[in-house]
This record gives structure tokens, C-alpha cells and sequence, in this order.
């Protein structure tokens, strides 16, 4: 899909792989020089080589309470402000409830949700003088997952409940906070589970909840981020936007 980012600055967390680098891809060639942030540096440099609007490499861990500030410092050096911020990192780690660790649940409501709100305060300033816009990537999974995924949906119902929050706090600086959730969409985020249960009956089994019968792609779900993201979502705010081929709707 193609959007006007001409000028525009973004941060997307996440984009070293799958939906973050979908959208990544998606807001460079509609012009928006973009920021990338997650661990793995070699992945990002080499989608940094593929893109056309000078973007910045940042290779931190957002387990580390010190990735905001690293990750706010390099923007707003690098870029002199922010129009755009896409939280999209997250981890995904299935336990049985009566087996989850103290562990497990602070990585996952670490990563997926209090990281995703200190990046949006580290950018409440710049993000209030360029009218900017946020987009968090949640997941169907916030009402109410399969089993074994507590940590997960709570993290993600969490962050559905922030964006609605920021929206109505930030509406009055003209900022927009919007959230996308994706259902089914085929990346790595999938590979234990397909190591767990075999690839094939999962493939097969989960897609016979999705009415229109098929996995999403990456792409997709960048789609309607951008969307959520660009000017031509002027009017659209604290909305959380379900694309999962009609799976919820059943
Ligand atoms: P993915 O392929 O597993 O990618 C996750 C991204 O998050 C990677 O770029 C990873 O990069 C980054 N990340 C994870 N932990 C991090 C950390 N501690 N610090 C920095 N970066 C970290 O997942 P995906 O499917 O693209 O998912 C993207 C978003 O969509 C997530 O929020 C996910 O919850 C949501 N979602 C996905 C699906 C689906 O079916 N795929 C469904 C619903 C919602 P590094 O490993 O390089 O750090």
C-alpha cells in the first residue's frame, strides 16, 4: 500500500524480522526515514542496506531499562525529532499457568508493555510538536488467547488498554495512538510452536478458525500500521483495528 511519509521521521521496534520489518520496508519506500531497533544488529544493517532514506541501526535489548534512553538519545540526535513511533517488539513465551514462572511474566510485560509505554513518554515532546502519531501492535490474543499464553494476552491487553489511555491523554497535543491486532500471520514468532505441536497440524488446524481460510502475511499487517500511522488516518484515534481474516468475528 502506498502512503506519503515524505519527511517524516519514524522509530520501529521490533524490525529486524516479520511484521517490524514489513512495516520498516512499507514506511521507507513511502519516504519516512526510519529508525530500527531490536537485538539481533547484523539482521538490521542488512535491511538498513536495503533501504533508500539514510535509516539508523539501533541494536539494543529492550529488557534492558536502558535501551529507552539509548534508543531516544540516537533519534533525536540522528533525526532532530519524531513523527512516527511503531511499537511492534514483543516476546512470546507459552507456559502452562499452573508451571509459568516470576520470570517469564516480567520478560514478557517488560518487553511487550512497560518498554512500549516509556518509549511513548521518551517521545511525548517530540511527538507533541510534530502532531505525530503511534501505533502499538497488540494481538487477538488480548481477548482472550488460547491456552498456555497468560503472560502473553495480558501483556497485550495491557497495551490495548494504554493506547486507548495515551489516545484520550495525548488527543489534546494532536497526537494519535492507535493499535493494530494481528491473528494469525505467518513469521518466525511461530517456530516453537510449530516445533511443539508440528508445523503441518498447525498450519492446517489453527487456519480453521479464520474465516477467510488463510494465514495473514507481514505485509498486511504493515498495511493497515500505515495506515493508522499516515495523515490519512487524520481522524482516527484510540481505535484498536483487528486484522485476523475475520477470526474474532465468529
Ligand atoms: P517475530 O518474528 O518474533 O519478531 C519479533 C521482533 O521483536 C523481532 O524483530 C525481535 O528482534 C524483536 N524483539 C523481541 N524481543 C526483543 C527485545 N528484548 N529487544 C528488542 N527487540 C526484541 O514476531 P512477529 O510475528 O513479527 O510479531 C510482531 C508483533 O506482532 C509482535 O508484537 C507480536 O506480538 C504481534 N503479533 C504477531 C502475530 C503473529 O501471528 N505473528 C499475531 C498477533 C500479534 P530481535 O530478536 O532481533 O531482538
Amino acid at each position: 500500500m502506498s502512503f506519503d511519509f515524505s519527511g517524516k521521521r519514524a522509530v520501529v521496534t521490533g524490525a529486524s524480522r516479520g511484521i517490524g520489518e514489513a512495516i520498516v520496508r512499507q514506511l521507507d519506500a513511502s519516504g519516512a526515514r526510519v529508525a530500527l531497533v531490536a537485538r539481533s544488529a547484523d539482521r538490521l544493517e542488512a535491511i538498513a542496506a536495503e533501504l533508500a532514506n539514510d535509516p539508523l541501526v539501533i541494536p539494543v535489548d529492550l529488557s534492558d531499562p536502558a535501551s529507552i534512553e539509548q534508543i531516544s538519545t540516537a533519534v533525536l540526535e540522528a533525526f532532530g525529532g519524531l513523527d512516527v513511533l511503531i511499537n511492534n517488539a514483543a516476546v512470546e513465551r507459552n507456559q502452562p499457568a499452573s508451571k509459568v514462572t516470576g520470570e517469564a511474566i516480567d520478560e514478557t510485560l517488560f518487553v511487550n508493555l512497560r518498554q512500549a509505554f516509556m518509549l511513548c513518554s521518551a517521545f511525548a515532546k517530540p511527538l507533541f510538536a510534530s502532531q505525530g502519531a503511534i501505533v502499538n501492535i497488540t494481538s487477538t490474543a488480548a481477548t482472550g488467547a488460547g491456552g498456555t499464553q497468560g503472560a502473553y494476552a495480558a501483556s497485550k491487553g495491557g497495551l490495548n488498554t494504554l493506547t486507548k489511555n495515551l489516545a484520550n491523554e495525548w488527543a489534546s497535543k494532536g497526537v494519535r495512538v492507535n493499535a493494530v491486532a494481528p491473528g494469525l500471520v505467518d513469521t518466525e514468532m511461530w517456530g516453537p510452536t510449530f516445533e511443539r505441536l508440528g508445523e503441518d497440524a498447525v498450519r492446517k488446524g489453527f487456519v480453521k478458525s479464520v474465516p477467510l481460510g488463510r494465514w495473514g502475511t507481514a505485509d498486511e499487517i504493515a498495511d493497515v500500521a500505515c495506515f493508522l500511522a499516515s495523515g490519512q488516518a487524520s481522524y482516527v484515534t484510540g481505535q484498536i483495528i483487528r486484522v485476523d481474516g475475520g477470526m474474532t468475528n465468529l
